[in-house]
């Protein structure tokens, strides 16, 4: 930790310095402050403000981060750690397309579902890895600011717009470990149209097109009164300049072997160097029209050089671009949009320095796009702009997010009562009532979901708890308030209350883990394919609860409608009972909802002899929860 003597006269009126702005990236992390109005990246001297987002664990000395971790990736791959965002609060079932190509282990905790990563003799979290990133642009910023750590202690953190409640909590966690607070988690996408200043330009729909080294992400932001919304994303977190180095490497390995005969991909060590001269050649060809390619191995026999021509590496990546323009489409079918409804389009990630990645988007938006900024730096700027406006700083601006994935209540029928839907802004808050379903019932459990399916069994179970200490009543008095807020950081907090007693429980909810953006899609996909099915399958769900409901209240009070009725109403209410009761088999709606209407008609006479009585309550009542016998 370096720690220098406090300069500057701003830290005699303030112990406080400033907040930092920080991209935590996949491949590489900045960070960035505010200062005199403009967002400024920090960088080491004059050199490169890139930290690598690499930690490794040597086995016999502290972890090292950044460019030294980076150069120990070749001979201790087991113990060098990058893409560890690919990782944060995910489980293992998450995980499974990344197994394959991570040289480092990973292994299930024991006691929840999380990942970890197996260094061998000991397991570190993911998060652990990412504080040691963030940690670092922590110290960067105090080397390069002149002041003590104690006074860089608050944050603002970029992250994807579609990361979900665990993975913001996981990065959230990261940060604490690095001593920093998270005032602000702020989408990727929001932050680089920030650093564009398209706040104040006045146009209203944004598209963010962000080529990383291993991701992909499209974003759709509308501008309304000086408020940016995540409108749709979409992507693909397996596409990036990494792909563009493999096509080189895959393609002067194949000319290699057919001059020499040697296989140069199969030894580890080849290809790690191999992939340098890739990536090396690919970034010349971003403003020449040629670059060598040049691979010396005197021990296997191959001298290998090839001029390049940018025409030649344009066939070879076309297809990865066409790729990242086909989820352009999604994104502006996912919000109803065409590409003329777009005013403004933004670069992001270094991968779009290549020209034909600047000329295929702008052809597809039909538009010029915004690249003046540092494509590496520009969400780091927005970060730290964002930190301006927390501080104070900076008027004018407010950023939101979406939710991507509708969070809701399982109810007693086994659909899902939707309280917070798909694409809602960040922050929601979100009300609903229920009651209880028996008398006497002191206790209901709630149990959240996250999905767009109809039926709870379909959809992801985010958590659940149990509210306590209700007085006993008669089933259908209790009036139970359920809140939902879902936090500016996409943090969701519930909380349930019966009204009379002021019983009251909450949970901040606790994710098993995160999904990744396939899954969500997938999720999405699922919903629509059994959209039809689903809504037929949930009205029959609720239908055979509405009707038990009555048919409930009916027998309780069978006793006193046998006094009070006359024979006619008697015997009515008493076929539509029995109706009911063999009502169990039918699964289509209409049926049910003819024995539900005469049952509820015939119980009319009833309810009136019940009047003043909480059977009417009962009956009205139908978003009950389970039941829980204390
Ligand atoms: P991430 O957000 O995933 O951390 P970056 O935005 O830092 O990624 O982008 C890194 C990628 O950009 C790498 O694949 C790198 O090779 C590529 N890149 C950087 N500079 C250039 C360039 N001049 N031409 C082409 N690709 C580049
Ligand atoms: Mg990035």
């Amino acid at each position: 930790m370096i720690e220098l003597p406090i300069l500057g006269q701003d830290s005699a009126e303030s112990t406080e310095g400033p907040i930092l702005g920080i991209d935590l990236g996949t491949t590489h992390s900045l960070v960035a402050v505010l200062q005199h109005g403009a967002p400024r990246v920090l960088a080491e001297g004059e050199g490169n403000a890139l930290i690598p987002s690499v930690v490794s664990y040597p086995q016999d000395g502290p972890p090292v981060v950044g460019k030294a971790a980076l150069a120990r990736a070749g001979f201790d791959p087991q113990r060098t750690i990058y893409s560890c965002k690919r990782l944060v609060g995910r489980g293992m079932d998450d995980l499974r397309d990344e197994l394959a190509t991570l040289p480092y282990q990973l292994v299930e905790a024991d006691d929840r579902e999380m990942a970890l990563i197996d260094l061998g003799d000991r397991r570190i979290t993911p998060q652990e890895v990412c504080g040691r990133v963030l940690s670092a642009c922590r110290e960067l910023a105090a080397s390069e600011l002149k002041l003590p750590m104690e006074q860089l202690t608050r944050a603002v953190i970029t992250v994807p717009a579609y990361f979900d409640d665990a993975q913001r909590q996981a990065t959230r966690r990261a940060a604490k470990l690095a001593g920093l607070d998270v005032l602000r988690m702020v989408g990727e996408p929001t932050a680089a149209a920030l650093a564009y200043g398209l706040d104040k330009s006045g146009s209203s729909r944004v598209a963010v097109f962000d080529l990383g080294g291993g991701t992909f992400d499209l974003s759709i932001l509308e501008l309304q009164d000086g408020v940016f919304r995540v409108l749709s994303t979409s992507g693909d977190t397996h596409l990036g300049g990494d792909d563009f180095d493999r096509a080189i490497m895959v393609n002067c390995a194949a000319e290699i072997q057919q001059q020499s005969g040697v296989d140069v991909l199969s030894d580890p060590g080849a290809r790690a160097a191999l992939r340098l001269i890739s990536e090396r050649t690919k970034k010349a060809l971003s403003s020449a029209e040629e670059a060598d390619f040049v691979y010396h191995d005197p021990d296997r026999g191959v001298a290998y050089r090839r001029t390049i021509d940018w025409r030649t590496f344009q066939g070879w990546v076309a297809p990865l671009v066409q790729r990242t323009l086909d989820s352009c489409s999604m994104a502006l079918q996912d919000a109803d949009l065409t590409p003329e409804d777009i005013h403004e389009v933004v670069l992001v990630g270094g991968s779009t320095r290549v020209p034909l990645v600047k000329a295929a988007v702008s052809q597809f938006f039909g538009r010029t796009c915004h690249d003046s900024l540092d494509p590496d730096t520009v969400v780091a700027l927005g970060a730290a702009i964002q930190a301006g406006v927390l501080g104070g700083q900076v008027q004018n601006a407010l950023l939101l997010d979406v939710t991507p994935l509708s969070l809701g209540i399982a109810t007693a029928e086994g659909t899902v009562s939707k309280l917070i839907l798909r694409n809602a802004t960040i922050p929601a808050m979100a009300k609903e009532g229920f009651t209880t379903f028996v008398d006497g019932q002191t206790a209901v459990k709630f149990t959240i979901l996250q999905g767009e399916r109809e039926l709870a069994k379909d959809c992801r179970e985010l958590g659940e708890f149990v509210l306590r200490g209700i007085p006993p009543m008669p089933a259908g008095l209790p009036q139970v308030g359920v809140r939902f807020h879902l936090d500016a950081d996409g943090v969701l907090h519930v909380r349930a209350k019966e009204e009379r007693s002021g019983a009251s429980a909450a949970i901040t909810v606790k994710p098993k883990h995160g999904l990744t953006d396939e899954e969500v899609e997938t999720m999405l996909a699922d919903a629509w394919e059994n959209a039809e099915s689903d809504l037929v399958t949930r009205q029959v769900a609720d239908l055979h609860g509405q009707l038990s409901n009555v048919r409930r209240a009916v027998e309780k009070h069978l006793e006193v409608a046998r006094k009070n009725l006359g024979p006619q109403e008697l015997e009515r209410l008493e076929e539509a009972y029995e109706d009911a009761s063999d009502a169990s088999d039918i699964t289509e709606p209409g049926p049910l909802k003819g024995i539900l209407d005469e049952l509820e008609t015939a119980a009319h006479p009833l309810a009136e002899a019940l009047m003043n009585h909480v059977a009417s309550d009962a009956v009205r009542n139908r978003n009950v929860t389970e039941l829980i016998d204390e």
